[in-house]
């Protein structure tokens, strides 16, 4: 069976959850390989990635693939393109991932699909698209076929490859090395899932009605093991930090459950959350859109809602 290239994505060395899904996903197609872009690979992570169906794991450990933004990645990937003959590429459909598969697809002339929620057989793929308001079944009909899935799209499963490490050397171009990084600000690693990556997301906007109050959605959050989201009405408001929105000019987050506390419902909103699996308004408006896409809807105010939820949760732990 032909390889699936599986793009790694890490943070200092640990393997994201987003990896082991595009290698369970990636079984599904073909033989998987996993390909680590940059120095740091720990024996751990090569284990976590065998474990997890990885049959090859390509090394190329150059500094420079992680000094100079994302072009090189996409270079990787172009020379692994040529040398394995892939039939396709797997990355993660976040801002990093979306961008490597653009510019790949322009290396190798491929098409690409974005934002896929799952993956069928001919490299088909459901795809969200317009700002998550219409879903469609795609395939690409040109080239080595390179998918970005979202993140939580499917479960990961483990199934052990034979991890077979194959070192790799990258010839850089120019014009790849032309953006350098020049500082990375360390994020405090919080006690909860990160946003993108979490099954499971409790978000509030205007209704939560301060920053103070947002401790309410932190509770059932925590009590849930939950990543927090805002919408933008919040984060304008200066209530919870932007880098937790949801939406169009936020994050998109695909998880299994999430619930919106206080949140109306708008299509900027909803571009960023729509893909989630299972979804629960909070809103003491009856007439809210939200409830229009909500599977469970919750008609109430959320300062009694929420904390009688996060209670209940803690009981039943
Ligand atoms: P509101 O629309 O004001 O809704 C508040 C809701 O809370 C209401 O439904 C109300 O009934 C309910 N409520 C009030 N009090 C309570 C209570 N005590 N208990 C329960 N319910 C209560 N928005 C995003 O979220 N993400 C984006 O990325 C984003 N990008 C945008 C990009 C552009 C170009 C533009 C123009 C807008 C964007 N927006 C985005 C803004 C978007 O249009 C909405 O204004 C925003 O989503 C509204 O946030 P909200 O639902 O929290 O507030």
């Amino acid at each position: 069976m032909s390889e699936i290239l599986v793009l790694v994505e890490q943070v200092e060395g640990e393997v994201k959850k987003v990896t082991l899904e595009l290698l369970t996903l990636a079984r599904t197609l073909g033989t998987p390989a996993a390909v680590w872009a940059g120095p740091g690979i720990t024996a751990e992570a090569k284990a976590r990635l065998a474990e997890y169906g990885a049959e090859k794991i390509y090394v190329a450990g150059a500094d420079d693939l992680v000094d100079h933004v994302v072009a090189p990645k996409a270079e990787l990937l172009a020379q692994l393109v040529a040398a394995s003959s892939a039939a396709a590429v797997l990355v993660a459909s976040t801002a990093e991932g979306k961008e490597i598969a653009g510019r790949l697809a322009i290396k190798i002339d491929s098409g690409v699909i974005t934002d896929a929620v799952g993956l069928g057989k001919g490299f088909t793929a459901d795809q969200s698209i317009f700002g998550g308001g219409v879903n469609v079944h795609a395939r690409v009909r040109k080239g080595t076929p390179i998918i970005a899935v979202r993140p939580n799209s499917t479960a990961p499963v483990a199934a052990a490859g034979a991890g077979a490490e194959e070192q790799v050397s990258v010839t850089l171009s120019d014009a790849a090395k032309a953006t350098r990084v020049v500082e990375r600000v360390k994020q405090e690693k919080g006690a909860r899932p990160e946003l993108t990556e979490a099954a499971i997301v409790v978000s509030g906007g205007r209704g939560v009605g301060s920053a103070e109050n947002f401790s309410i959605i932190e509770g059932l959050a925590d009590a849930l093991g939950a990543a927090v989201g805002a919408s933008r009405a919040a984060t304008d408001a200066g209530w919870y930090p932007h880098q937790f929105q949801v939406g169009q000019t936020g994050k998109t987050v695909s998880p299994q459950l999430y619930i919106a506390a206080g949140i109306s419902g708008a299509i900027q909103h909803r571009a960023g959350m729509q893909t989630a699996k299972t979804i629960v308004a909070i809103n003491k408006d009856p007439e809210a859109p939200i409830f229009e896409l909500a599977d469970y809807g919750v008609v109430g105010d959320l300062h009694q809602v929420v904390p009688q939820l996060t209670e209940e949760v803690r009981k039943r732990k």
